[in-house]
């Protein structure tokens, strides 16, 4: 039970009535602002401006995944209205005050570090990352599915670097039929992937690897499908670039070339806002209690 904790959820999507929901069922006081749009009215709520929120008694900030903007907007479909989250609002919190947010930015970083606050990115820890890369791999089929002409069972698919969602990826592309092979720079990862039963190549050789895929999906956030790896591509091929923004291809140069690449970020929230929200709400929950056992 989270009784005793007063906690300020500014902005978000429909990821975060999850995580409302499941803090008001343990009782923690929540004040929301950037919701007075929202017709659900969750009992035991309060629902305010920014400015109105009471800073010096909140125990937490809940921002969105997407946290702000490099000028401290934070996004919110639930109002018209701009909320802008300022150092001022965290330098009269208590001083066990901590924010979480998905992922973060050099203005969110620089504002709570000058109010000597603590900042977590839920998006770094493995749980939340392994459990979003199952509603992520299932809005990858879906993009695959809509994309294509041809069955996945089948397909040559190349799956571009082997972390959390990399994995995910490679496994269950592997599971529909797909023929896949996986790109990686770590001998691990390379083992991991023959392992699996799957063909192994190091991403440094990615250019010899590259002229017979009919799906390329790019978890590495980083400039990878550069214009040396696109020209040796056929157009057949579609790119589906899942890494974080700006993704890790030369999207000008594909299209000249006529392949077809799309860049998907935040497909948890597209097809899954309920789970994902979920997956969210369960991990905070256990911080939030942890938080409190710390005696805030
Ligand atoms: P991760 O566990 O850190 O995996 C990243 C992979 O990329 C690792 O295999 C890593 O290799 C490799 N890598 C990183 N930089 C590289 C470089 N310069 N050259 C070669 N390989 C490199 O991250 P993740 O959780 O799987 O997430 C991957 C990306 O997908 C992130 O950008 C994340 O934000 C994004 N994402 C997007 C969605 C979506 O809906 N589109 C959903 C979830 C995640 P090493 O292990 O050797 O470093």
């Amino acid at each position: 039970m989270l009784t005793g904790l007063t906690i300020a959820i500014i902005g978000g999507d429909a990821r975060q009535l999850e995580i409302i929901r499941k803090l008001t069922e343990q009782h923690a006081d929540i004040y929301l602002a950037g919701f007075d749009q929202l017709d659900d009215g969750f009992t035991g709520t309060v629902k305010c401006k920014i400015d109105e929120i009471p800073f010096q008694k909140i125990d937490s900030i809940i921002l969105p995944v997407s946290a702000t903007t490099g000028e401290g907007v934070v996004s919110t479909v639930f109002s018209n209205e701009e909320v802008v989250l300022k150092q001022s609002y965290l330098e009269r919190t208590p001083e066990h005050c901590v924010i979480y947010s998905g992922i973060s930015n050099a203005y969110l970083e620089g504002i709570a570090s000058e109010a000597g606050r603590k900042l977590v990115k839920l998006f770094e820890r493995d749980d939340i990352a392994i459990f979003n890369s199952i509603p992520t791999v299932e809005g990858t089929i879906m993009m695959a599915i809509q994309h294509t002409d041809y069955t996945i069972h089948g397909s040559n698919v190349a799956v571009l670097g082997m972390g959390r969602t990399g994995m995910t990826i490679a496994r269950t592309f592997a599971a529909l039929g797909a023929k896949v092979k996986v790109g990686a720079r770590s001998s691990a990862h390379l083992a991991r992937i023959t392992e699996m039963g799957l063909f192994p190549f190091q991403l440094e050789e990615l250019t010899e690897h590259v002229n017979d895929i009919d799906i390329c999906i790019n978890t590495v956030p980083s400039l990878i499908l550069n214009q040396s790896v696109l020209s040796r591509m056929t157009p057949k091929t579609l790119i589906l670039d899942l890494a974080s923004r700006p993704g890790g291809t030369d999207f000008k140069y594909a299209e000249k070339q006529g392949i077809k690449a799309l860049l998907a970020p935040g497909l948890p929230g597209i097809v899954a806002p309920k789970t994902a929200g979920q997956i969210i709400a369960n991990v905070l929950s256990k911080l939030l209690a942890d938080l409190k056992k710390e005696g805030k």
